[in-house]
């Protein structure tokens, strides 16, 4: 072979993997009022994204400008939208998946989680763990997502470090190793100490004036915080270097392991060094399985996977934007990609990158990116493009909804059009929806209570027929599996009245309580209820 040919691939390819590398795409967790708000405005402006910070909270006017959203979303003035917001700090290129909490928590929130390699975890110090931190924390763990843990709120009355370090172990069954300890509570917090790298970080002073000291002896530290709080942080740190684990990259890169870091967001304290952790600890884009092979992100033709899709709010447009994550090669204007479950042709002319504010053309992304891709409709939530290769991302699940509603039509003509539009918005992920066997009423099933309020509006707006929602029985659901088709045929009969199929023909099991799904999964051992299932 004539190596002259080869060279050009070779130089795209290290390109590309130079690219790759300097990408840290993640998401924040945290339950709502925990801070991440602040958290995000702070770190856009520490990557000097300065125009964006401010934006994040601008739930009035600056959002509305975006007119082609969603109404809903005008009317409440919230994103529906999964923003990607990017910035630039130290030659790394920080990709910030919003994932929206509160209200508008949403499968949206679910899926985003599919698409980064890694996610900060924020606790309010005074609550610890909280319902909505555990439920996102067990979605990262589904892939085993790296996360970094930034206890907030440091500058208020809060909870024993030690306590909250435990309640991450125990809870989240997670090794908790604290990177950062703080130094002196509340009003008297007067910095943290780093426990890796041995030096102070006074409050109130920027990332660059950490003050070395020759170790947790050095008198330095008494004339620095006083010897109260000296004589606390020396036992203290002491009794966390000998009781809690010690950093290990490795155990953090296979998602058992937390670094913990404390701060304040709002005084803007420690949230640089927490930056500094995810530049140093989050991994770049790795490989990404699929079938039939995995693809590393070197690679220098491009792939990537949908993980989001919005639609236009115009109802004469029937257009909508893919969210694409990009897991290999690069992504210039103008290519076309191939879309796999169809084998069509999609054309990429003008990709759109995500930011707070604004969106804007993008000349070209790399792996780690996410990039909106404009279409008819034809991209779907788990669709998996390529240059032309035959292959498939695994990954982009569903999670079994914990609000069921059926679905009240208010004139009886519009069923056919129900029907219709019910699937075209299912299909493209806005819920889910099942047919229950007794042929009663479709019940739609969500997360959270917004989905089933874009559900209503669109179906009004865009298909012209107002429709309700009727409360079920039923509390949770689970697909049901089993090798054994007479069993499953069997379940199915007795249950009737309580099953359904799913979207895609999969057999699905209401319940009314958490104890009736005991006592199923206990009289059918040979069959398997699961709370997650992956889109094909
Ligand atoms: P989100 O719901 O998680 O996005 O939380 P926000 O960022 O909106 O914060 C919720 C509330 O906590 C707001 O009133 C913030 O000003 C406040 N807050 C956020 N971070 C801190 C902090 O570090 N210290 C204190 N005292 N308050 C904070």
């Amino acid at each position: 072979m004539d190596v002259t040919l080869t060279a050009p691939a070779d130089a795209a390819a290290s390109e590309v993997a130079a690219e790759a590398a300097r990408r840290r795409t993640f998401a924040i967790i945290a339950h709502p009022d925990a801070g991440k708000t602040t958290l995000t405005e702070k770190l856009l402006l520490k990557g000097g994204a300065i125009q964006l910070a401010g934006a994040v909270r601008a739930k009035g006017n600056a959002r509305r400008t975006r007119s082609d959203w969603m109404k809903i979303e005008q009317d409440r003035g919230i994103s529906v939208a999964t923003s990607v917001m990017t910035f630039e700090r130290g030659g790394l290129v920080f990709n910030l998946l919003d994932t929206p909490g509160h209200e508008d928590f949403s499968e949206d929130t679910y899926r985003t989680l599919t698409a980064v390699d890694a996610a900060v975890m924020v606790l309010d110090a005074a609550k610890g763990i909280e319902s909505q931190t555990r439920k996102l924390f067990e979605v990262c763990r589904l892939r085993d997502i790296p996360i970094i843990t930034f206890v907030n709120k440091m500058d208020r009355e809060a909870r024993d470090p030690f306590e909250l370090i435990d309640e991450i172990e125990k809870t989240l069954a997670l090794d908790a190793a604290p990177v950062a300890w703080p130094v002196g509570r509340a009003s008297e917090f007067a910095g943290t100490w780093d426990l890796l790298e041995k030096h102070f970080l006074p409050v109130d002073a920027d990332d660059a004036s950490a003050i070395a000291l020759s170790g947790l002896g050095d008198p330095k530290l008494d004339q620095l915080v006083g010897p109260e709080r000296a004589a606390a942080l020396r036992e203290e740190a002491e009794l966390a270097e000998g009781a809690c684990p010690a950093f290990d990259l490795e155990a953090f890169r296979q998602g058992t392991l937390t670094p913990v870091f404390f701060g304040s967001a709002l005084r803007d304290f420690g949230v640089g060094h927490l930056l500094d952790g995810l530049a140093r600890y989050a991994p770049p884009p790795g490989a990404r399985e699929g079938d039939p092979r995995a693809v590393a992100p070197e690679e220098p033709k491009l792939t990537g996977f949908v993980f989001k899709v919005q639609a236009n709010m115009d109802p004469n447009h029937r257009d909508r934007v893919a969210f694409v994550r990009l897991c290999s090669g690069k992504l210039v204007k103008g290519m076309r990609l191939r879309q796999v479950r169809t084998g069509k042709q999609v054309p990429v002319n003008a990709p759109l990158f995500f930011f707070a504010k604004d969106r804007q053309v993008a000349e070209e992304a790399w792996p780690g990116d996410v990039v909106g891709v404009a279409n008819h409709g034809t991209l779907r939530i788990g669709d998996t493009l390529t240059e032309g290769e035959d292959l498939h991302f695994r990954g982009v699940p569903s999670f079994a909804p914990e609000i069921l509603r059926h679905v009240r039509l208010e004139d009886p003509m519009l069923a056919k059009k129900l029907k219709t539009a019910l699937d075209q918005l299912a299909e493209e992920g806005v819920v889910q929806l099942f047919r229950p066997l007794d042929g009663s009423l479709p019940v739609v099933g969500v997360v959270g209570q917004l989905q089933l309020d874009v559900l209503q509006s669109r179906l009004k707006v865009e298909y012209g027929v107002p429709a309700g929602f009727q409360d079920t029985i039923w509390s949770m659901m689970r697909w049901v599996t089993g090798e054994d088709k007479a069993a499953l045929e069997r379940f199915a009969q007795q249950n009737r009245r309580d099953a359904g199929e799913d979207h895609d023909g999969a057999l699905v099991a209401f319940f009314g309580s958490d104890w009736r799904r005991k006592r199923a999964e206990e009289e059918w051992p040979m069959l398997r209820f699961h709370a997650v299932r992956e889109q094909h």
